[in-house]
């Protein structure tokens, strides 16, 4: 299975001169969907993940089956204003533009294991946005995956120290 074939490259979006990475394609895919996320997953079988965290909205499309799979829990990371109950926000910037994201206070017993996964990594501000919120608390980043990486980004290097995978590498 060639992953790669099923990510679809759209020139200019969200704005000129960027080269936009649509997993659409390979998440309407049944097997090319089943096979990233065993693929992702099969790194941590025997890792003792606790709780899967994955940023809005590809995080969910890819952190929660990998949860399923490793059978461990799901915790999503929300723009401001989304999640119900109390929360701890942290300002990042991104390729494009600066936001903030959410976690709710009580989603991470101290001490567990947690396992990041997004859909791509491209500048690590969002990845690291997280780290930072799981750190605070109380959380231990036992390893990042992505099914994308855009590795000329180089966020490897801002996430310098922790165990990253990815599937598909630019
Ligand atoms: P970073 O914070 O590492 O610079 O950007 C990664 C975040 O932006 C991820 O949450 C990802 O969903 C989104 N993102 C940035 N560029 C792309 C892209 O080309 N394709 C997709 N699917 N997501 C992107």
């Amino acid at each position: 299975m060639n992953l790669r074939e099923k990510i679809r490259n759209v020139p200019d979006f969200p704005q000129q001169g960027i080269d936009f990475k649509d997993i659409t394609t390979l998440l309407k895919d049944g097997k090319a969907f089943r096979v990233a996320i065993d693929m992702l997953s099969a790194h941590y079988q025997d890792k003792h993940i606790d709780v899967v965290v994955g940023p809005e909205a590809r995080g969910f499309a890819v952190g929660a089956p990998v949860a399923y799979v490793l059978g461990a829990g799901f915790v999503p990371i929300r723009k401001p204003g989304k999640l119900p109950a109390e929360i701890i926000s942290y300002e990042y910037s991104l390729e494009y533009g600066k936001d903030a994201l959410e976690i709710h206070k009580d989603a991470i017993e101290p001490g567990s294991s947690v396992l990041i996964v997004d859909d791509l990594l491209a500048t690590g501000g969002t990845t690291m946005a997280t780290v930072k919120m799981v750190e605070r608390l109380g959380g231990k980043v036992a390893g990042l995956a992505f099914l994308i990486e855009l590795s000329f980004l180089n966020g490897r290097q801002v996430l310098a120290g922790y165990d990253i995978n990815s599937l598909v590498q630019y």
